[in-house]
Order: structure tokens, then C-alpha cells, then sequence
């Protein structure tokens, strides 16, 4: 997608601190941090939301969530973290490009705001 900031942090585009990457997905730190460690885990390719992902999509998601655990241990959080996808505006999504925030190093409230 022409516009969308993640997409052009996938190509190369745009400078990211990334912290994996593998054919299918990518994971770089958040801007705006919402706790100690906090990273962003993508598709490369552009789905707007969890919501707009299709049966064909079973397997991208499936490494998503690889992907994220294996972005946990390097970020050594894995044995406290939290993943979370905004869906739709009314829930926070401001970025209109799939992605879970991986959330650790800190203790995580329950529920969340
Ligand atoms: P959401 O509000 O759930 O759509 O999350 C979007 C996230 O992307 C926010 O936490 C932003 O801080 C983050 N973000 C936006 N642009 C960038 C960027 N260029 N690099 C890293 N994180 C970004």
C-alpha cells in the first residue's frame, strides 16, 4: 500500500529499530512506548486489521504469532508479556496496517483501559 508507514517500513523505506525479521513478518520498537519494552509485529503484506484477514490468510497469521514469541525472547520478555491488536478506531488503531504490540517489563494491569 502506497501509504500506509508500515508498509514502507517493511521495504526498507522508512528507518525503524527492528528486532526481527523473517520472510513474512517484521518487528521493530514502538515510538511512543507504552512500557519497558514495547514492540510492533507485522505482516509484510498489507492487511488493514484482524478483521480484513481472510481463510487464506490462516498461515501469515500463524507466524505472526511465532514470530511475536520468538520477538519475546529476544526481547527477553517472554516469561511476562502481553499481546494485543487494536481493531477498528474505536478501539485505538491509528496505524491501518495489521500489527500486535507486544508489551513486557512491567507489571501488566488486568483489564486494560
Ligand atoms: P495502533 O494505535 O494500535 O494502531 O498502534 C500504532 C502504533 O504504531 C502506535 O503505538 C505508534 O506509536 C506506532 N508507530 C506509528 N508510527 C511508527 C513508526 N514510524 N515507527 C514505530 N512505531 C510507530
Amino acid at each position: 500500500m502506497a501509504d500506509c508507514i508500515f508498509c514502507k517500513i517493511a521495504a526498507g523505506e522508512v528507518n525503524a529499530k527492528v528486532v526481527y525479521e523473517d520472510e513474512d513478518t517484521l518487528a521493530f520498537i514502538d515510538l511512543n512506548p507504552q512500557a519497558p519494552t514495547h514492540a510492533l509485529v507485522i505482516p509484510r503484506r498489507h492487511i488493514d486489521r484482524l478483521t480484513a484477514a481472510q481463510d487464506g490468510d490462516a498461515a501469515l497469521l500463524g507466524k505472526l504469532q511465532i514470530a511475536a514469541a520468538k520477538v519475546a525472547k529476544i526481547l527477553k520478555v517472554d516469561g511476562a508479556f502481553r499481546l494485543v491488536t487494536n481493531n477498528g478506531k474505536g478501539a485505538g488503531q491509528s496505524v491501518d496496517h495489521l500489527h500486535y504490540h507486544l508489551l513486557g517489563g512491567r507489571k501488566l494491569l488486568w483489564p486494560p483501559g
